[in-house]
């Protein structure tokens, strides 16, 4: 999955310091990136603090709020605007979000949407939410602080879940399809409502869009998607009685049960392909047992 990137290794530790050459520039415009695409789109990389002019560099380093991310491995990325960038080069260009999270190495895939999703949770911060103040980055914990009311407000994290329907006496398995413009078949997901359990959010999600009840539940692995700000959990859940299913219209497009043998090999980058793609493997019998 995209968050695997050993041998590197991801260090969400908050270890604010200052920008140095070897360390990556995040930069958005909107749903676009900045990367360094000198070999070739298909592999960019987060350009480097001595990629940009000495102009930029200075305007970089001097920038009031230059905000210390995360590093992986010994490389720290941090978020600039893209004010403090002045003209892109020939090798530093904006790639759309999507291009680079698809086509991108495990490790520039996550950082990019872990940057994403630091960036969206920052800029939606700017704010105080109890006092209206202007919050300012915590100096000590990954946190907004509001110096006027004392607020502190940490990175909001929305868990999910994706949830693989079998039926172990046929072999079969539950694909849905969505009504929006992602139109493959995929696995019932949802966010988990306040109050409630985990366990039960796999339960309701999967009566509500396809009418079906699950018995037992098998915990799979869990994705940090940082697109959409959330944390997925993965499940198979057993079919308990009756496989007729009805879709929830306003959610789905389509909704039927596949056998094994129909299934094609899937890239596994994401939680519920990746699921998906185990089913299809055969090794799913080993977490029904
Ligand atoms: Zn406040």
């Amino acid at each position: 999955m995209i968050q695997d990137i050993a041998p590197h290794v991801f260090h969400n530790e908050y270890t604010p310091r200052p920008i140095a050459e070897l360390d990556a520039v995040v930069c958005f415009d909107g749903s676009q990136i900045l990367m360094d695409i000198g070999s070739g789109e298909d592999h960019a990389v987060f350009p480097q603090l001595n990629d940009f002019t000495p102009e930029d560099q200075k305007r970089i380093k001097e920038y009031d709020r230059l905000q210390y991310l995360f590093s992986i491995d010994e490389m720290g990325f941090f978020l600039v605007s893209k004010d403090c960038i002045s003209t892109p080069g020939e090798t530093l260009q904006f790639l759309h979000i999507q291009k680079v999270r698809q086509q991108s190495e495990n490790r520039i895939g996550h950082a990019m949407m872990v940057s994403h999703h630091l960036n969206t949770w920052m800029t939606n911060h700017q704010f105080c939410g109890r006092c209206g103040s202007p919050t300012v980055p915590h100096d000590k914990e990954r946190a907004m602080y509001c110096s006027h009311c004392k607020n502190i407000v940490y990175p909001t994290i929305s868990p999910a879940v994706a949830v693989a329907v079998v039926d172990p006496k046929t072999d079969r398995i539950l694909l849905a399809k969505g009504l929006g413009e992602f139109r493959k078949f995929a696995l019932i997901a949802g966010f988990v409502e306040i109050g409630e359990t985990i366990e039960d959010c796999v339960r309701r999600e999967v009566m509500e869009e396809v009418g079906l009840k699950v018995g037992k539940l098998h915990y799979f692995k869990s994705q940090p998607w940082g697109l959409t700000g959330i944390e997925m959990m993965g499940f198979y859940a057993e079919l308990d009685g009756d496989d007729k299913v009805t879709i929830q219209e306003t959610e789905l497009a389509e909704a039927r049960w596949f056998h094994r043998h129909e299934l094609t090999e899937e890239s596994t980058m994401s939680l519920s392909f990746t699921l998906i793609d185990t089913f299809r493997r055969g090794e799913y019998v080993d977490w029904l047992k």
